[in-house]
């Protein structure tokens, strides 16, 4: 165990060729060598762990080779060559900005550049994590920069490029170094492990290239961690388990659940989910992830940016083949409301239950939100109980020989035989016209007081109905309204329908100028036809009032909402001022 050497150490790349994932990157330094045009900076940008101090070493000890290779490698042959490999070349000199940052550090390494090389033509001097510097040693290292003696070659890494100087990136060459793919990272440990003999699930690799989040050495750390953790075998299930990942096969287990409306199994799963300890946004993150990758894997074009190993791609393109876009738009969008309330809301584990509900409801054809907007031609009945009892009223109404059968049956005996009604469907009513039955309705109160027998069954066929239940109503009908009647429909959706009595029957709806009531009045009679049946109430009448002058304005836009809740209270208009807040 003395010569354990760990990973990342071991299999640092040597040469340009093995740094793994930046291969445009070391092309250009490649040629900068071997066509002599050298500069005295590089600034090496980058996230942790891609490469860059590896580089800048490969660079140091490429430049300073004596025989080097026409493709621009080293020999690593040489004494220095030797030298800088058994890491005792005076060639080169690292500074880690981040532990020493102050002037008197800068300074001593300054003094370095003044003494040449003794072997080679070049020293390098590395400064690592440079935006760390305190800006007195910024200007300290300023001046060298400046002016460096010609055998002296900086070069700057640094994580963080936005906190770097503009006097440091104009003085330097700046290379960008990219997160590295993870197939790159999965290739790379597939050799390691071939190299070292341990035996590995590719999954296992997988997770390990998807956990260090595009670096190398992370990758390279979590690797050794997982093979002494799982003893040399390196499998899936052990390795989620010692990394805390959650299986991405709950997720594949998901999809398929909510594709086939299967509510109660994906509540199963989620309370599994958190019963091992992951935490609900965790593992609503996932889910979203898992959309989208399900997303771009439909397609050919798209499916480079499915960033996981060959062996998962297929599992993807299998389950993306079965969801259609429509169903997958939804779910992203689905889970990133789900992401946006979630840290506002007070029960998330809720939260995240509805979320997966509707998910297990996008492909529900019966499901209203599988289009994602309001029904536009089924209504659903709102009263689903009701009709059988009212069947039987009508019916011992209409065994009486005297009183000839309410007018009003043949459409309530048609309401029980469609369930599910629909506006089309009015028209089709056997024997009763649209004008037919405004006429008999516009006829009833009259009615009503024709006999007791009558009477009674006419009370128990009418049924109780809120100032919502019309206000719901309304909104249906101007859902059911054709293309041509928008304007009608868009100006009704406003309208607040308002009670006048207490058995909600007497009802008003108040209209902003002569123009409207006139369009109102016109489409009244089928609109009164409509919540009649559809609320079971014959006595529904709704007046139409034009508003007066004195009336509050209704406010639409949301300077008019604000500006009216500025009048209730001033305060507001100040806050809004104060913060120099917009409507947005
Ligand atoms: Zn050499």
């Amino acid at each position: 165990m003395d010569n354990y050497i760990v990973s990342a150490r071991k299999y640092r790349p040597q040469t340009f060729d093995s740094v793994v994932g930046q291969s445009s990157l070391t092309t250009t330094l490649k040629n900068a060598i071997s066509s002599g045009r050298l500069a005295h900076a590089y600034l090496f940008c980058g996230p942790r762990g891609v490469g860059k101090t590896t580089c800048a070493r490969i660079f140091a000890k490429t430049i300073n080779c004596m025989n080097p290779h026409e493709n621009g490698e080293a020999c690593d042959e040489c004494e220095s060559c030797k030298a800088f490999n058994e890491q005792r070349s005076l060639n080169i000199q690292e500074l880690d900005a981040a532990s020493n940052n102050s002037v008197e550090d800068i300074k001593q390494l300054m003094e370095q550049t003044r003494i040449p090389p003794q072997i080679g033509k070049y020293k390098v001097f590395i400064i690592d994590e440079v935006h760390m510097l305190s800006s007195q040693a910024f200007n300290a290292f300023l001046k060298t920069l400046e002016e460096p003696p010609a055998y002296v070659v900086f070069i700057l890494a640094t994580t963080e490029k936005h906190k770097i100087l503009p006097t440091i990136i104009s003085r330097c060459q700046v290379y960008d170094f990219n997160p590295m793919e993870a197939t790159d990272i999965i290739e790379h440990l597939e050799y390691v492990a071939k190299n070292e003999n341990i035996e590995y699930e590719p999954e296992a690799l997988n997770v390990i290239a998807q956990k260090a989040n595009g670096g190398m050495r992370d990758a390279l750390s979590i690797f050794d961690q997982v093979v002494s953790f799982t003893k040399g075998k390196v499998t899936y299930k052990d390795t989620i388990s010692d990394l805390n990942v959650l299986d991405y096969e709950y997720y594949f287990k998901l999809t398929e659940a909510f594709l086939s409306n299967r509510i109660p199994d994906v509540l199963l799963v989620f309370d599994e989910v958190l019963s091992r300890g992951f935490d609900a946004s965790h593992f609503m993150d996932g889910l979203g992830r898992h959309f989208r990758d399900l997303l771009v894997s439909r397609d050919e074009s798209t499916l480079p940016l499915l960033k996981v190993g060959q062996s998962m791609r297929e599992r993807y393109k299998t389950q993306a083949a079965k969801c259609a876009p429509k169903f997958l738009f939804k779910a992203l969008k689905l889970c990133n409301n789900c992401e946006i309330n979630y840290r506002a809301s007070n029960n998330k584990r809720f939260l995240v239950e509805v979320t997966l509900i509707q998910l297990a409801q996008v492909t529900d054809e019966k499901s209203d939100e599988g289009s994602g907007r309001q029904p536009t031609q089924i209504i659903k009945p709102i009263f689903t109980q009701q009709p059988d009892a009212k069947q039987q009223v009508i019916e011992a109404v209409q065994e009486q020989p005297k009183s000839a059968a309410p007018h009003r049956s043949p459409i309530v005996a048609e309401t029980k035989r469609n369930s599910i009604p629909t506006i089309k469907g009015l028209g089709a009513i056997p024997g009763v016209s649209l004008k037919q039955a405004v006429k008999e309705n516009a006829a009833e109160p009259v009615r009503n007081n024709q006999n007791t027998s009558q009477n009674v069954a006419v009370v128990q066929e009418d049924h109780v109905v809120t100032e919502q239940d019309v206000n719901v109503c309304w909104r249906e009908y101007t859902n059911s309204l054709p293309q041509a009647q928008s304007a009608l429909a868009g100006r009704m959706k406003a309208m607040q329908i308002k009670s006048l009595d207490d058995n909600n029957e007497e009802l008003e709806v108040v209209v902003n100028n002569t123009i409207a009531e006139k369009d109102l009045r016109t489409a009244m009679p089928s609109i009164l036809l409509f919540l009649r049946r559809k609320l079971a109430n014959s006595k529904l009448n709704i007046t139409i009032r034009v508003r007066e002058n004195t009336d509050q304005p209704q406010a639409f836009t949301r300077p008019e909402k604000f500006a009216s809740m500025v009048k209730k209270n001033p305060a507001l208009g100040q806050l809004k001022d104060f913060f120099d807040l917009e409507f947005c």
